[in-house]
């Protein structure tokens, strides 16, 4: 089962990816789904720059694809960004939507740092604490799917870290994400920067794994078309389920 569930096209504001072109490519590459899944971006910094994307006309426009193109499962997916931080106003927003597919993910620390772009210097030991914070607190309280990119902040990096001092939390991460029944996302967007892994990284999925982790997602998380399926082959057999299709 080939799939990629975390992918934005022309509904995100930083995306150059056509819909139509990447679902082609899809189906040449044999995929049996794809998610398309747009940014939901609603901190204060962000609308005020981006504005408040159409659901309706992304909806509209996923419709459209899905029956021009019955041969691939197309999913009408949405990725929210800091959900735990504009909790009900996101989840209204989402509320009446039908959305096939949530990915809640981790842009910003509580000091205001976009740990999603390219950082002047490796995030202090208290920073790294407070992103993964940042994400027990979206597991723990916000209705996703799919938890996106953990380490985000690590795709710049040349080398990986030792982070043991932050395993506790992440591995409070993970069994919310068990008893909440969340999938973890490998999201392979570090590899096309220059980090030597996938994120989360082996030993971090290990720690997953031993808690009792078995629900996995894939995403490209790709915004060019040349992104698309780029380096998913790095990815070991035993984590390639999806867990759409798991148990
Ligand atoms: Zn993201
Ligand atoms: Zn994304």
């Amino acid at each position: 089962m080939k799939y990629d569930y975390h992918l934005h096209t022309e509904d995100s504001y930083d995306s150059s990816l056509k819909a139509e072109p990447l679902v082609r490519k899809a189906i040449e590459l044999n995929y049996d789904e794809i998610a398309i899944t747009e940014h939901l971006d609603l901190l204060p910094q962000e609308l005020r720059i981006f504005g408040l994307p159409s659901l309706m006309r992304y909806q509209k426009r996923i419709k459209a694809l899905q029956s021009s193109h019955p041969s691939i499962k197309i999913l009408f997916g949405i990725e929210i960004g800091d959900y735990h931080q504009v909790q009900d106003f996101a989840q209204n927003l989402v509320a009446e939507i039908p959305f096939d597919l949530i990915l809640g993910s981790v842009h910003f620390l509580g000091d205001h740092t976009n740990i999603a772009l390219p950082l002047p210097k490796p995030l202090t030991a208290n920073q790294v604490k407070d992103y993964y914070l940042q994400n027990l607190n979206l597991a723990t309280n916000c209705n996703i799917d799919v938890l996106a990119h953990l380490g985000v902040y690590k795709r710049h990096y040349p080398s990986i870290p030792d982070e043991s001092f932050a395993y506790p939390i992440i591995k409070d991460i993970f069994s919310v994400m068990i008893e909440r029944n969340i999938a973890l996302e490998i999201n392979l967007s570090s590899l096309r920067n220059g980090y030597p892994s996938f994120l989360p990284e082996p030993h971090i999925i290990e720690l997953y794994l031993q808690q009792g982790g078995t629900k996995f997602s894939i995403g490209s998380d790709a915004h060019y078309l040349e992104h698309f399926d780029l380096y998913r082959d790095s990815i070991p057999m035993q984590y390639q389920t999806s867990f759409r299709h798991s148990n």
